[in-house]
Formats: structure tokens, C-alpha cells, sequence
């Protein structure tokens, strides 16, 4: 009987489509194969073979790939990802397969070149200050070289064509080398011996039975079910039975098979690493690393930001005596594939990512890392809309392997979570060293006003004056790219809006121009109003941090003041630099927006303002408490991490709120048990869930049309609720009106099955209407 076999496409089509395999080929699941596709070539991976008689009159499979194969774990992964999100599977596929491109074929050779002891034809200055540095006799590349000794690479080339210096190959520069878990291990406090010891045992087989973790409560006793998913990888194994104990299935024969380890019942759990910031939880989870590593297995590290972690990467050096792997979405051609490579025949040991780090196809991935969990930039908002925390989750059960989470401000999911017994948990309740963490205090902006024009109280100006003057370092802490929010005319009222977007246009006065932070529209600050003709009319609204910047100035003419965005001029690497300046005292005073808030260690620093704590508290946004109390515990928690203690002073209108409440009583207990309480009453995540359409079209109408159309088709069951369509909160965006459905259900209720079959017996698609779905929006 012929075989046909299943080939799932990476491109967003929902189900794999039947190919005939030609005689002589045998394929199995996973595959990577060539196909026809309309009519050209295209790749897909086999998702299933089956014998069928009715095979013949379909297309044939043209060949398979010469790449290894999709392994069994990412094909799970894929799968769950798919399920979840409601995403196309194909395009749940191309998150996983990153095929080489054309610039990853053929490694091009490095060139070395060193001095041949041949003179120059022609001894100029340049020349000889080339032949200056080569002198050694150490093999260089040619752009090195040319850097070293201050000249252009044309020089090293006639030196080159003349024989001066000789060209050798170079081996390929290795992505990364081995790591060496016992380079220089630092002895740890006790609280942190303590954390290191407990989180070595549970990621571990073999634990005492009493030692297991509570079964879950959430979704009521005795539903058997696994510990170690989040909040909703739990709901979906529980309305997925089949699949999940499928993937329990296939997670312990690959367990079995990666590490020989025979225990059947160990489950590798998920560990909330929770520990205030200075407490050392880095340290606490590179020991872990370190003891995977020694046992020949890999790890994998999230960052939420990959591009500034520079600070990371030497620390992650001076333990394990090299740097790890490096991965983000941005990384290209070769590298890549060299990287993929590494990983699949598990050459590389340590990883440290972005969320699409996720996907890699690792041989025996013994820690996921997830720093920072909280972190709102772990949700991709667009294409495939999923959590990199949730779905790390989901590939440590997936392959038995421990997962990490690791924050200050733990995310309210996982802290309902690990308080459940679902997550096991660790806290650092303190400093490391005895540092305290700082004071914080209020400035009650109604009764301590800045001066007119001005944005920074007068009790915050004379704080931050003591601290340069004592030869420390302030932070001026707001949340708010370019010069001012809003720009109007004083004369007709008018006010600067982008052309495609429902947004302010932003000032940028660096950059003379008018920028929208939606869509990237930018248009030259005219100088006069385009509304109304008159000049001097024009006043910038609110301030954005290079305003601040022009006050602090002001102020201080005789200090060094950087400011810190994400539009820093010069790109990453300026940043990075400037980054590293701080950290080492190189200025007095630092201004910046959430860039600055997370991760990084001034030891220098130890005052922060917060020009604004009530920026992000009014938005209707039922995350905003959360948010705004992570954002405002990691900023001010850059304070006093070096010799010397640190305070924090936020700026804000209400300080009887129960966010600023709980930042000035330094009490992150009471937030979360209010913050819980009022998630729990209200039936909002992770005691319910939520799902959001959004509906887009060019036309407004059409949107909007398309939306009440879907509403009528809702027909929701007991325990769902549908809002909507009402405009998004951004109504319009790149040109393409946005209208909102909100589905809100119990825990009981399968969201998933629910949303396909509404979108399956809705209103087509028609033109150019896109419908978004996003299963646990971060925001809305
Ligand atoms: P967290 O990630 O919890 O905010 P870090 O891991 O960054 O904290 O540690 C805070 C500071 O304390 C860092 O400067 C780090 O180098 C230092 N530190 C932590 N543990 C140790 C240790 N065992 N020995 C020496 N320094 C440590
Ligand atoms: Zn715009």
C-alpha cells in the first residue's frame, strides 16, 4: 500500500496537508522535506505517515532535506503552542524551524595575517605603523590589525599585495566555548547556600515521596494533575487529557533516554526563585547551571532583553571562564546556523536568549533559566501571541526538565501559583552583603510643587544636590521617551497628531522632529503652526526625559549628566557604553526611562527619583497595580546596591494609594495578598481567564461592522462573558482601525475550544479585515 504522508508547512495555514511518498523513500515524523506547494517549492516537516490505498492522485513529496530532523520535544512544543494560542500550526512551525538562508550556505574561511619579514616597497608612516603592531608576529584579522595601528584596511591590503604581511586562514571563530562549572566559584552567603542547596535538590531525581509538591488547589482537588504548569498550561492539560498524557508519555521516555536516569515518577518541577533585588539570585541560579553543566546537560538563560545584558555576559565570564552562547531573533546566517547546530548535537552548553531562544532544538536541556519573569516584553504581540514564561514552562514538561523563574516582582500568576504548591518556591528575603534595601519616601507633588516650568520638586532638586556633592550618583527616573508628550498651539488649539495612528505626536528635540512611538511617523517640528500659520505659538505639553534633561542642566551646568532610552543616539552599542559608564561612576547624574530600571548594577548609585510613580496607575488596565509596583520596586531598587545605602523619593499625586502605599512601607506582602484578593473577586487571571479579539480593517465601518457581526455569532455559554466590539484602546494603528471583543471566562470553562468554535461559526474574513486572537493579553 502506498504511504501518504501529513506535511505541516511553516506558513500560517492551520493543518498539515497530505503528500503521496514516492517509492524508495522512506520518511519518518519529523522530517525535514522538500514539496510542492501551488505552483512552486517549498520545505514543510512530516507530522505524520500513514499507509493509505487512496494515495495516487496525490502530489508526491519531492525529496527530503539533508538537516536533521525536527525532534520529537519541539514537536510537542510546536503543537502545544498552536493549541494554545489559536495560532496557525504552520506558523507555530516557523517559530521552531529557522531554515538556513542563502547567506548561512558555505562558511566562508576567516583570514589571518601576520609579518612576513619581507620590507614594504613603500615605507609611509601608515604603512610602517601597521608593520609597527605586526612586529609580535601574532596571527590578527586584517580589521583588527588595521584598528590596533589607527589605519585604514586599504593600508593592510597593499601591505598584503606587496608581501609585507602574510595571509593565513584562520579556523572558524567557535560560537562558544565550553563552559567550566568550576572556574571560579564564589562563596555564597548563607541564605544564598541554603537557596543553591534546596533548588540543587529539587531539580533532581529521587526526592523523598513527602517531599512532592502539594497537589494543585485551583481547579479544585483530585484532578491528577501534573504540578509544574503555569495557571494556563494547567487549564489546558486539563481539558486536553489525551494530549497531556501524551506529552507525559513522551517527556519520560525522552527523559529516560537523554539521561538514563530510570525513576519514573520524578516530575521536574517549576521553581519561583524569589528574591529581593541585590539578593543575589543570580549566583543562586548559576550554581544551578553550573551543576547541569557538570552533569553533561545544557541550560538554557531568558533575558527579556538580550541586547542590553552585556553586564550579564561578563559576570556569566568571571564564573565559568568564558561566554555563553548568545541567541535573539536578530542573529543571522551563519552564526545562527552554527548556533543551531551547537545546540542540536550538544556541543554548546549554555544559551543565553531571548523568547525565541525557546525554540532551539536542544539535545538534553537540563534548566530553563526564565530571569526577570515578571517581565511584560516575555508576550510577543504579534504573529504567534504567546508568553516565553508560559511556554518555558510548557518545554520543561515537555522534556522533564527543571524550569526557573527567577524575579524580585514576581508576576501575580506565579506567585498564586507557587503559594498553590503548583510551583515550588525559593526566597532571598534579603540583601546580599547586609546591604539594606533603600527608603523610600513620597513627595506629595500637591502640596511639594515644583517651581513653574519646572518637573522635579524642590525636595527631590536638594536631594539629588547632597548626593553629587557627596560624590554619589542620582537617578532620575521617568517613564517617557523624547522631549515632551503632546505638542499644541497656543493660538488655534491645535494639537500634533500621527497621520496613521490614534497618538500624540512626540517631540524628539534631539532629533527636530515630531515622532509617533506607535507606528515610527516622524515629521519635522515646523516653525510655524500648520494649522493656523502663526509662529512662537507652538508649546510642548508634559515632560519627556529630554526635558528633564534640559532642567537638570540647568541645575547642575557642572555635572555630568547622561540620559538613557531606547532612542539613545548611536544605537545598542552607545548604549551599552554609556551603560558601562555609569556602572563604573563615570557621571553624576543619569536620567532615564524603564531601560534603566532592570538589571543593571550602579554600584554608585544611591538616590533615585521617580518623577512620575502615578504614570502608569490611571490607565483602566487591570495589570496597572501590578505593573506599576514591579516597575517602581525594580527602579528604586537600583539604589544602595554598592558600599553605601540608598533612598528612593517617588513624586506622586496619591500617596495613600495602595500601590505607593505598599512601595513606601516597603511591605511586597501586603500588595500581593491585596492585589491576589482583588484579582480572585473580580474573576480576573489567573482565577479566570481572558481572551482578546482584536479587528482591524482600513476602513472604520468595515471594522467596526465585521466586529458586531462576530458578537452576534458569540452565543456564550454559562461561565463566558463577551464586551465588545468597542474601539481598541489604540483605535487606530498604522493606518488600520482597531475594534476590541474581550472574552472573559471561569477556570472551568476550555477558552480555547470555546474561541475556535466562535471563530468558526462567525462572519468570514472578507478584504482586508484581519481578526487578532490573544489568549491572556498582558494588557488592555
Ligand atoms: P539580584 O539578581 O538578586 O538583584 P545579584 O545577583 O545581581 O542580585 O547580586 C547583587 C550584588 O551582590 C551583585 O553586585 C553581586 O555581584 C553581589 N553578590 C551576590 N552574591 C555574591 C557572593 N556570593 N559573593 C560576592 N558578591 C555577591
Ligand atoms: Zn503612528
Amino acid at each position: 500500500m502506498p504511504s501518504v504522508a501529513e506535511i505541516l508547512i511553516p506558513l500560517a495555514l492551520d493543518s498539515a496537508y497530505s503528500y503521496a511518498v514516492p517509492a524508495g523513500l522512506t520518511l519518518a515524523v519529523g522530517d525535514v522535506v522538500q514539496i510542492p506547494l501551488g505552483p512552486r517549492e517549498t520545505v514543510g516537516v512530516v507530522w505524520g505517515v500513514r499507509q493509505s490505498p487512496g494515495g495516487s492522485n496525490l502530489r508526491p513529496v519531492t525529496g527530503r532535506l539533508d538537516v536533521p530532523p525536527l525532534a520529537g520535544p519541539l514537536r510537542e512544543l510546536v503543537d502545544w503552542l498552536a493549541r494554545y494560542t489559536l495560532a496557525p500550526k504552520g506558523s507555530a512551525l516557523a517559530m521552531a524551524l529557522r531554515l538556513p538562508d542563502e547567506a548561512a550556505q558555505g562558511e566562508t574561511v576567516r583570514i589571518g595575517v601576520r609579518a612576513s619579514g619581507r620590507p614594504p616597497a613603500r615605507p609611509t608612516a601608515a604603512r610602517l605603523k601597521v608593520l609597527g603592531v605586526a612586529a609580535d608576529g601574532a596571527l590578527r584579522g586584517k580589521s583588527a590589525l588595521a584598528k590596533e595601528a589607527g589605519v585604514s584596511l586599504s593600508v593592510v591590503d597593499g601591505l598584503i599585495d606587496d608581501g609585507a604581511l602574510e595571509a593565513t586562514a584562520l579556523a572558524p571563530e567557535p560560537v562558544a566555548l565550553p563552559p567550566d562549572p568550576d572556574h571560579a566559584r564564589v562563596p555564597l552567603s548563607e541564605a544564598q547556600a541554603d537557596a543553591v542547596r534546596d533548588l540543587i535538590a529539587m531539580m533532581n531525581p529521587a526526592p523523598p515521596p513527602d517531599d512532592r509538591p502539594e497537589p494543585c488547589l485551583l481547579n479544585g482537588a483530585g484532578q491528577g494533575e501534573a504540578p509544574g504548569l503555569s495557571a494556563e498550561g494547567a487549564h489546558l492539560a486539563e481539558t486536553h487529557p489525551i494530549q497531556e498524557r501524551q506529552a507525559v508519555a513522551a517527556a519520560e521516555t525522552h527523559h529516560k533516554l537523554t539521561t538514563g536516569v530510570g525513576d519514573e515518577t520524578f516530575r521536574a518541577p517549576t521553581i519561583l526563585l524569589e528574591g529581593v533585588t541585590g539578593s543575589g539570585k543570580t549566583e543562586v541560579y548559576f550554581e544551578a547551571v553550573a551543576d547541569c553543566v557538570r552533569r553533561g546537560r545544557q541550560a538554557l538563560i531568558l533575558m527579556p532583553e538580550i541586547a542590553l545584558t552585556a553586564q550579564f555576559l561578563d559576570r556569566f565570564a568571571e564564573r565559568f571562564g568564558v561566554r555563553p552562547a548568545t541567541w535573539h531573533s536578530g542573529i543571522g546566517g551563519k552564526r545562527r546556523e552554527r548556533i543551531r547546530a551547537g545546540v542540536a548535537l550538544g556541543e554548546i552548553a549554555v544559551v543565553v536568549g531571548a523568547r525565541s531562544a525557546l525554540f532551539l532544538p536542544f539535545a538534553h536541556l537540563g534548566i530553563v533559566v526564565v530571569d526577570e519573569e515578571h517581565e511584560a516584553a516575555y508576550k510577543q504581540e504579534d504573529g504567534v501571541h504567546y508568553h516565553a514564561r508560559d511556554m518555558a514552562v510548557v518545554r520543561g514538561r515537555i522534556e522533564n526538565c527543571p524550569v526557573v523563574l527567577a524575579s524580585a516582582t514576581p508576576s501575580i500568576e506565579t506567585r498564586v501559583n507557587a503559594e498553590r504548591g503548583r510551583y515550588r518556591h525559593i526566597v532571598l528575603p534579603e540583601r546580599f552583603g547586609g546591604r539594606r534595601l533603600p527608603d523610600i519616601t513620597a513627595l506629595d507633588m500637591r502640596s511639594d510643587k515644583p517651581e513653574r516650568g519646572s518637573f522635579i520638586a524642590p525636595a527631590l532638586v536638594a536631594a539629588v544636590r547632597e548626593t553629587v556633592a557627596a560624590g554619589d550618583q542620582a537617578l532620575l527616573f521617568l517613564n517617557r521617551r523624547g522631549y515632551a508628550p503632546l505638542t499644541l498651539c497656543r493660538a488655534c488649539g491645535h494639537r500634533y497628531q500621527c497621520r496613521n495612528c490614534s497618538t500624540w505626536l512626540v517631540e524628539h528635540r534631539f532629533r527636530k522632529a515630531l515622532v509617533c512611538h506607535q507606528c515610527g511617523y516622524a515629521e519635522r517640528r515646523p516653525e510655524a503652526c500648520t494649522e493656523c500659520g502663526t509662529f512662537d505659538n507652538l508649546t510642548p505639553c508634559g515632560p519627556g526625559v529630554e526635558r528633564i534633561a534640559e532642567e537638570v542642566t540647568a541645575l547642575f551646568p557642572d555635572k555630568r549628566v547622561i540620559v538613557l532610552s531606547s532612542d539613545f543616539p548611536g544605537g545598542a552599542e552607545r548604549l551599552r557604553a554609556e551603560l558601562q559608564t555609569v556602572a563604573e561612576g563615570g557621571c553624576d547624574i543619569v536620567i532615564g526611562t524603564q531601560l534603566v530600571a532592570k538589571g543593571h548594577n550602579f554600584p554608585h548609585l544611591t538616590l533615585v527619583g521617580v518623577l512620575d510613580a502615578d504614570i502608569g496607575l490611571t490607565s483602566g488596565d487591570p495589570r496597572a497595580a501590578e505593573r506599576t509596583f514591579q516597575l517602581l520596586q525594580q527602579v528604586t531598587g537600583r539604589a544602595g546596591r554598592g558600599e553605601k545605602p540608598g533612598r528612593a523619593l517617588l513624586q506622586t499625586f496619591q500617596p495613600d494609594h495602595p500601590v505607593i502605599a505598599a512601595l513606601l512601607s516597603g511591605d511586597a506582602e501586603r500588595f500581593y495578598e491585596e492585589e491576589i484578593a482583588a484579582r480572585e473577586a473580580a474573576g480576573l487571571p489567573p482565577f479566570g481567564r481572558l481572551a482578546a479579539l482584536i479587528v482591524s480593517a482600513a476602513d472604520r465601518a468595515v471594522a467596526e461592522a465585521h466586529g458586531q457581526a462576530l458578537a452576534r455569532a458569540a452565543e456564550p455559554p454559562e461561565g463566558v462573558m463577551v464586551l465588545g466590539p468597542a474601539e481598541a484602546p489604540l483605535a487606530l494603528v498604522r493606518g488600520r482601525y482597531r475594534f476590541r471583543l474581550l472574552v472573559k471566562t471561569e477556570r472551568s470553562v476550555d477558552l480555547q475550544s470555546y474561541l475556535r468554535d466562535w471563530i468558526a461559526r462567525g462572519p468570514k474574513v472578507r478584504g482586508n479585515v484581519k481578526v487578532a486572537i490573544d489568549v491572556d493579553p498582558q494588557s488592555f
